[in-house]
């Protein structure tokens, strides 16, 4: 499309929008008076409207039923989980049975590291995307060393080519190749959450699997932002957290996927609990753990109801969408619009004072752009935060924007590059 750099432009695409309703579902924080430029929704989701809704309908359960709300009413808490497991199939292209929704995501992680890295003295590394988020670093740091191995030894991150922000897919493959009879896992984010690079998932999958390593991918940035695939791509796990593009709330509770092919495979170890027991037995209480069929015999804890029904309220904003491919549609056009406003901003500038580190390539990007200021990034962050403008700001020297299909407009777009541009003229 040829975009224009105009507030009557950028107000003609929100008017043709056929997403444009979904953003009163959303409340939005306000700034001055008037609804703030809301560009963080990587970092957390708006609330739903109707999540409070949903939320005092667990509670009048909870006062009404007490006890017998596990078994009985309209949504016996019981199986409740199950109810949001046909929308998260969609979201990930995952069979029903293949997700669950538990813990949280660095919780999860470990659990499934427990199932799926069985290092032994020849296959023991995992290789993993450099630069990782922090916690993913943390969780494969220590689990190497629960298995008794040196971390500098195990753990083998592939960085970017001098000069270069994100990883070739190319260079991925060949570190796998070059590792491959050590190699005990692969595990990548779907999305890198400081430069927004989409991972060829497809590709590193079938090159993890040719080197016989297992392949696993936190999708905490891909979740509810961009298609995958993981099924049909035969990703053996993921895992990923609910508060980011899918708006379930601070600390939400987040969901993981286990391949099918993995369901009856007897040599996964699991570390069990009781909401992992086959629920047809769980409350015979007896000794002997029976798993429950499928990615809920990961479950380890009783399900958190309360969170359960936020995460709820917002993935059937999800099935109004009518599933992400709309959204993915919006987010395109929306992201498009913001790099076309920034490359508008350099060449009246006259030099390259914002460079976006994000790939170019739609296909290799979500609705994130990571931008880097020539001059003065923290100061030109803050400017933007105090004038409503809200983003965020990575170390050492990113700042993330990141337009979101089900609630932000081509106008909130715009208004934020004119914000950047008003800024860097300030700041000069
Ligand atoms: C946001 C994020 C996390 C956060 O993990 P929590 O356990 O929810 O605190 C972890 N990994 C990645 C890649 C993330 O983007």
């Amino acid at each position: 499309m040829d975009f224009e750099n105009s507030k009557a432009f950028a107000l003609s695409l929100d008017e043709q929008d056929e997403l444009k309703n979904l953003r009163k579902e959303f409340l939005i924080p306000q700034h001055g008076g008037r609804d703030a430029i809301y560009l963080c929704g990587n970092s957390l989701g708006l609330q739903p409207v109707r999540a409070a809704a949903y939320l005092q309908k667990q509670l009048t359960n909870w006062h009404e039923l007490a006890v017998e709300g596990w078994f009985n009413g309209d949504e016996p808490w019981l199986q409740y989980h199950q109810s949001l497991r046909a929308t998260l199939g969609g979201l990930f292209g995952a069979l029903e049975d293949e997700v669950t929704v538990m813990n949280s995501l660095t919780v999860n992680l470990h659990l499934l590291l427990v199932s799926l890295y069985k290092p032994d003295s020849k296959r023991f590394k995992i290789l993993m995307e450099g630069g990782a988020f922090p916690s993913d670093q943390y969780a494969v740091e220590s689990q190497v060393l629960f298995h008794g191995f040196d971390p500098k030894e195990a753990i083998i991150e592939v960085f970017p080519r001098a000069g270069e922000y994100t990883l070739r897919t190319e260079d991925i493959i060949a570190a796998i190749g070059q590792h491959a009879d050590e190699l005990a896992l692969v595990l990548f984010g779907g999305i890198n959450y400081y430069t927004g690079q989409v991972f060829d998932m497809q590709a590193i999958t079938k090159a993890g699997h040719q080197a016989g390593a297992y392949v696993g991918f936190d999708l905490a940035h891909a979740a509810g932002n961009v298609p995958v695939k993981l099924h049909d791509w035969g990703v053996d796990f993921a895992c990923w957290c609910s508060y980011k593009y899918i708006n379930s709330g601070p600390g939400g509770i987040s969901g993981i996927f286990v391949h099918r092919k993995h369901f009856e495979n007897p040599d996964l170890k699991r570390f069990y609990g009781w909401w992992g027991y086959d629920l047809r037995k769980r409350f015979q209480m007896t000794p002997g753990f029976v798993p429950a069929q499928g990615a809920e015999g990961w479950q380890v804890s009783t399900s958190p109801i309360l969170l359960l029904a936020v995460h709820k309220a917002a993935l059937s904003l999800f099935d109004e969408a009518g599933g992400l491919s709309m959204l993915r549609k919006k987010s395109l056009l929306l992201t498009a619009y913001l790099e076309y406003l920034i490359g508008e901003i350099n060449q009246k500038h006259g030099e390259e004072l914002l460079t976006i580190i994000t790939p170019k390539e739609p296909q290799w990007r979500g609705c994130q752009l990571s931008i880097i200021c020539k001059r003065n990034g923290k100061l030109l962050f803050d400017h933007l935060v105090k004038n409503g403008v809200i983003g965020d700001w990575r170390e050492p020297d990113v700042i993330r924007l990141a337009p979101v299909p089900l609630y932000n407009t081509f106008s909130d777009v715009f208004s934020a590059a004119n914000l950047l541009d008003e800024s860097l003229v300030i700041l000069k």
